[in-house]
């Protein structure tokens, strides 16, 4: 009888101890999305004239992917990509909203998607959003009915800095006060301090450094030694965020949690330098186009007690590959019967798996496309060497092929001289356009209503 007692007292305690140390080792996950920021405008980036330390940080004590990327040039469309871990145009959600706008109803993120949040909050974690939405502003496209537990920001693609409107905490309307960039820092805090016990999910999309240019009163240090206006008031912007990036890294050592939290950078986009004043360096073209320009992007990614410190990762990785490797560090499941197209990138950050995470990585925005595969890249966007319309069916012919290791700024085509890779690529390229489908609004809908109008 007594060893029959001991033994289930053992395995009761055994039992015990294992959810402990199952609930104490599930990671926190953060992903921060900052807004049409400059491919080149961190420190970390090489920015030469100002400094970003909180968010060149996260580079510092975890992995800088040096050939980071998005699945498309625009702001909706990529954060559709990260919260499925899909290509977007699988969906049709290739476009901003386009003429209909954020307000109309067939405007959202895709009831048929099962978006991050709602996969994590089926592993038992506590999820919520910070900032910029640009998934749907109706109702049934909320956050909190896709997956988040709550929700403080706006709904649109774009809002004031400064005039405090626009503003919902879950559904309802709320009077902000504070600089938009302070108030979602001080949000992002507040959930950390609430959950800080459990393990949680906090997605915080700045829309810092997207327009109108509302430069931050309180974030002035440095600027004199800018020359141009604009590009002073776009670095005070900037320096709100890496500030409120600070102050949420600051909560995170405050609580003794910062080791085990996963956390992601990246932008939504590469920067549109001649509306909001970035640079993105030696990239060629601008957001709303598949240079690298349009759609490479700083991508950094902190696990203090699991990943590299300091290092950089230099083969193609995309924010598709955000939603299966939080997955594999949460336990969570992919119950989804729909192609996952990103990959876990753990096991190749940790240096376990030597091989590039993609065979190739594609992208098409209307009748732009592009391809790269190993240090190839093909496209097809505008450029005073590349003409078509707007209006075109997508189509790799007459796109032009760059060795980005050799040519970062796609500045010598040299399809020419290598037929076989042009076709190669192409070819790869046709076989990914075949499986997705019509974009459900924006430019080409637009099109095709004008024509049987
Ligand atoms: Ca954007």
């Amino acid at each position: 009888m007594k060893n029959l007692f001991s033994k289930y007292l053992s395995v009761l305690l055994l039992i015990v101890s294992g959810n402990f140390a199952f609930a104490a080792d599930k990671p926190n996950i953060i992903i921060i999305v900052a807004d049409d920021l400059g491919y080149a405008d961190l420190g970390v980036q090489g920015c030469k004239d100002f400094h970003t330390p909180h968010i060149d940080s996260i580079a510092k004590n975890g992995i800088r992917c040096t050939s980071g990327y998005v699945s498309g040039p625009y702001c909706s469309p990529t954060r559709a990509g990260l919260l499925t871990g899909r290509y977007q145009q699988r969906f049709g959600h290739e476009f901003n909203p386009g003429p209909a706008g954020n307000n109309s109803p067939a405007f959202g993120l895709s009831l048929d998607e099962t978006p991050l949040p709602q996969l994590l909050k089926s592993a038992g974690y506590k999820t919520g959003m910070v900032g910029k939405w640009h998934l749907g502003s109706t109702v049934k496209f909320n956050p909190i009915n896709r997956g988040f537990d709550e929700y403080f920001g706006f709904l649109g693609g774009a809002n004031s800095y400064i005039s405090g409107e626009n503003i919902v905490r879950g559904t309802k309307p709320v009077q902000e006060h504070e600089y938009l960039t302070d108030a979602f820092a001080r949000e992002a805090v507040a959930y950390v301090d609430k959950n800080k016990k459990d393990p949680f999910f906090l997605y915080l999309t700045f829309n810092a450094v997207h327009t109108p240019l509302h430069e931050s009163p309180k974030h002035q240090l440095e600027i004199d030694k800018i020359p141009n206006k604009n590009r002073r008031i776009y670095a005070s912007m900037l320096f709100a965020m890496d500030d409120a990036v600070g102050k949420l890294l600051a909560k995170l050592e405050k609580e003794n949690i910062a080791e085990n939290t996963l956390i992601f950078f990246i932008s939504d986009n590469g920067g549109p330098e001649g509306v909001n004043f970035s640079d993105n360096g030696p990239l060629r073209g601008v957001k709303a186009t598949t240079w690298e320009g349009g759609v490479r992007v700083p991508f950094f990614v902190q696990w203090k007690s699991v990943l590299p410190k300091g290092k950089t990762f230099d083969n193609p990785v995309i924010q598709l590959d955000i939603l299966p490797t939080v997955l594999a560090a949460t336990g969570g499941e992919y119950s989804h019967k729909k192609k996952l197209d990103g990959v876990n990138l753990l096991p190749y950050l940790k240096g376990e798996n030597k091989e590039p995470p993609h065979d190739a990585l594609f992208w098409r925005f209307g009748a732009q496309m592009a391809i790269r595969m190993g240090d190839w890249k093909l496209t097809k966007a505008p450029g005073d060497d590349i003409k078509f319309n707007r209006s075109d069916l997508p189509s790799a012919e007459g796109s032009h092929l760059f060795n980005l290791k050799d040519d970062i700024g796609e500045s010598k085509n040299i399809a020419s001289a290598n037929p076989e890779k042009v076709k190669a690529l192409t070819e790869a390229w046709n076989q990914w356009n075949k499986e997705l489908v019509k974009p459900s609004w924006g430019q080409q809908n637009q099109k095709a209503k004008k024509k049987t109008n």
